[in-house]
Protein backbone atom coordinates (compact mmCIF):
# COMPACT_ATOMS: atom_id res chain seq x y z
CA UNK A 1 0.00 0.00 0.00
CA UNK A 2 1.08 3.41 -0.75
CA UNK A 3 2.04 5.72 2.20
CA UNK A 4 -0.21 8.21 1.29
CA UNK A 5 -2.89 5.56 0.41
CA UNK A 6 -2.12 4.31 4.59
CA UNK A 7 -1.79 7.70 6.24
CA UNK A 8 -5.60 8.17 4.67
CA UNK A 9 -6.94 5.09 6.15
CA UNK A 10 -4.44 6.13 10.07
CA UNK A 11 -6.47 9.40 9.87
CA UNK A 12 -9.47 7.91 9.38
CA UNK A 13 -9.60 5.58 12.28
CA UNK A 14 -8.07 8.14 14.32
CA UNK A 15 -10.85 10.57 13.94
CA UNK A 16 -12.95 8.01 14.84
CA UNK A 17 -11.25 7.34 17.69
CA UNK A 18 -11.13 10.31 18.96
CA UNK A 19 -15.12 11.54 18.52
CA UNK A 20 -15.88 8.04 20.01
CA UNK A 21 -13.50 8.44 23.42
CA UNK A 22 -15.35 12.17 23.44
CA UNK A 23 -18.83 10.66 22.98
CA UNK A 24 -18.23 7.56 25.15
CA UNK A 25 -16.69 9.38 28.35
CA UNK A 26 -13.22 7.07 27.81
CA UNK A 27 -9.49 7.75 27.54
CA UNK A 28 -6.59 6.73 25.49
CA UNK A 29 -3.80 4.98 27.41
CA UNK A 30 -1.39 6.52 29.57
CA UNK A 31 0.97 4.24 27.10
CA UNK A 32 0.74 5.86 23.65
CA UNK A 33 2.49 3.23 21.68
CA UNK A 34 -0.64 0.70 22.72
CA UNK A 35 -3.29 3.60 21.00
CA UNK A 36 -0.73 3.19 17.83
CA UNK A 37 -0.71 -0.24 17.78
CA UNK A 38 -4.60 -0.90 17.95
CA UNK A 39 -4.98 2.47 15.74
CA UNK A 40 -2.61 1.14 13.10
CA UNK A 41 -4.60 -2.84 13.23
CA UNK A 42 -7.83 -0.95 13.16
CA UNK A 43 -6.40 0.89 10.13
CA UNK A 44 -5.10 -2.40 8.02
CA UNK A 45 -8.47 -4.61 8.86
CA UNK A 46 -10.44 -1.80 7.27
CA UNK A 47 -7.98 -1.19 4.56
CA UNK A 48 -8.38 -5.33 3.83
CA UNK A 49 -11.26 -6.69 5.01
CA UNK A 50 -13.45 -3.63 4.58
CA UNK A 51 -14.48 -3.33 8.12
CA UNK A 52 -12.65 -2.09 11.32
CA UNK A 53 -12.05 -5.71 12.80
CA UNK A 54 -10.52 -5.68 16.37
CA UNK A 55 -7.02 -6.02 16.12
CA UNK A 56 -6.65 -7.58 19.13
CA UNK A 57 -8.04 -11.08 18.34
CA UNK A 58 -7.22 -14.41 17.11
CA UNK A 59 -10.05 -15.40 14.20
CA UNK A 60 -10.01 -18.61 12.39
CA UNK A 61 -11.29 -16.63 9.48
CA UNK A 62 -11.16 -12.58 9.24
CA UNK A 63 -13.29 -11.93 6.74
CA UNK A 64 -16.30 -14.29 8.59
CA UNK A 65 -15.75 -12.60 12.23
CA UNK A 66 -15.78 -8.92 9.97
CA UNK A 67 -18.92 -9.77 8.47
CA UNK A 68 -20.74 -11.09 11.68
CA UNK A 69 -19.78 -7.32 12.81
CA UNK A 70 -19.67 -8.30 16.74
CA UNK A 71 -16.14 -7.57 16.64
CA UNK A 72 -15.74 -4.36 14.63
CA UNK A 73 -15.11 -1.40 16.40
CA UNK A 74 -16.75 -0.48 18.41
CA UNK A 75 -17.20 -4.08 19.67
CA UNK A 76 -20.33 -5.30 20.83
CA UNK A 77 -18.97 -5.35 24.00
CA UNK A 78 -17.64 -1.48 24.33
CA UNK A 79 -21.05 -0.32 23.10
CA UNK A 80 -22.53 -2.19 25.43
CA UNK A 81 -20.10 -1.94 28.29
CA UNK A 82 -17.47 0.08 27.90
CA UNK A 83 -15.31 -2.66 27.68
CA UNK A 84 -12.48 -2.51 25.51
CA UNK A 85 -9.80 -5.25 25.87
CA UNK A 86 -7.74 -3.51 23.55
CA UNK A 87 -7.08 -0.71 26.30
CA UNK A 88 -7.88 1.80 23.28
CA UNK A 89 -10.90 3.45 25.15
CA UNK A 90 -11.06 3.60 28.64
CA UNK A 91 -13.19 4.10 31.10
CA UNK A 92 -11.35 7.22 33.58
CA UNK A 93 -11.07 5.23 36.17
CA UNK A 94 -9.31 2.85 34.93
CA UNK A 95 -5.34 2.69 36.45
CA UNK A 96 -3.77 2.88 32.78
CA UNK A 97 -6.08 5.45 31.25
CA UNK A 98 -4.66 9.12 30.88
CA UNK A 99 -6.70 12.26 30.54
CA UNK A 100 -6.31 12.44 26.72
CA UNK A 101 -8.57 11.73 23.99
CA UNK A 102 -6.56 13.40 21.30
CA UNK A 103 -3.53 11.90 18.74
CA UNK A 104 -2.00 13.69 16.18
CA UNK A 105 -1.39 12.05 13.00
CA UNK A 106 2.56 12.90 13.26
CA UNK A 107 2.79 11.25 16.83
CA UNK A 108 0.70 8.40 15.69
CA UNK A 109 3.38 7.46 12.44
CA UNK A 110 5.88 8.30 15.05
CA UNK A 111 5.10 5.96 17.00
CA UNK A 112 4.12 3.58 14.43
CA UNK A 113 7.99 3.99 13.13
CA UNK A 114 9.49 3.69 16.82
CA UNK A 115 7.78 0.38 16.89
CA UNK A 116 9.05 -0.64 13.77
CA UNK A 117 12.43 -0.44 13.98
FE1 LIG B 1 -12.52 -1.57 19.31
FE2 LIG B 1 -13.66 -3.41 20.89
FE3 LIG B 1 -11.20 -3.85 19.92
FE4 LIG B 1 -11.64 -1.99 21.76
S1 LIG B 1 -11.91 -4.21 22.03
S2 LIG B 1 -10.37 -1.77 19.92
S3 LIG B 1 -13.64 -1.21 21.20
S4 LIG B 1 -13.10 -3.64 18.74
Amino acid sequence: MDSKKKNEGLEAVLSFAEKYAQRTNTYFCSDRSVTAYVLEGLAQHKEELGSPLCPCRYYFDKQIEANSTFWNCPCLPMRERKECHCMLFLTPDNEFSSNSQNFSLSELIQEINNSSN
